[in-house]
């Protein structure tokens, strides 16, 4: 398995409770590098913009509303199939149904409010690293 890269959110019910070390130490035992991050607030736009593909879904205002709540830490993670990886170590979107010792079974608060995002195919990581981060600030 070749190595790549993907896109990780820490979410802001996540950054709210001081979780972000617990998270990351998931991230990093589960052999994924973070080889970029950085802790912003995402605009209404910019959240509206990066769920677009989930714009008709009867989620997406309260979505955009919990993802613009607070702040969040935008992350590129590298590793032997790193975007499979992630969503393993992420668990299922719902926290009911995340598998024991995943970052969603363990920390989420319900199925909005789920602490992480995380790409679900290589060209979407591809797009959406590009949509935070310069070449530059990647440091693998
Ligand atoms: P994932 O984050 O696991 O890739 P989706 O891409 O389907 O899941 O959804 C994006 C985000 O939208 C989820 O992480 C969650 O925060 C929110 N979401 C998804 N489904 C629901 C739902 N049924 N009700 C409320 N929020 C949802
Ligand atoms: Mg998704």
């Amino acid at each position: 398995m070749a190595v790549e890269r993907t896109l990780s959110i820490i979410k802001p019910d996540a950054t709210r409770r001081n979780i972000t070390g617990k998270i990351n130490a998931k991230l990093e035992e589960a052999g994924l590098r973070i080889v970029a991050q950085r802790r912003l607030r995402l605009s209404k736009t910019q959240a509206g913009a990066f769920y677009a593909v989930h714009k008709k879904r009867p989620f997406y205002k309260d979505l955009v509303k919990s993802m613009t709540s607070g702040p969040v830490v935008v992350q590129v993670l590298e590793g032997e199939g790193a975007v499979q990886k992630n969503r393993d170590v992420m668990g299922a979107t719902n926290p009911a149904n995340a598998a024991p010792g995943t970052i969603r079974k363990d920390f989420a608060e319900s199925i909005e409010a789920n602490s992480v995002h995380g790409s679900d195919s290589a060209e979407n990581a591809a797009q959406e690293i590009k949509f935070f981060f310069k070449k530059s600030e990647i440091v693998g």
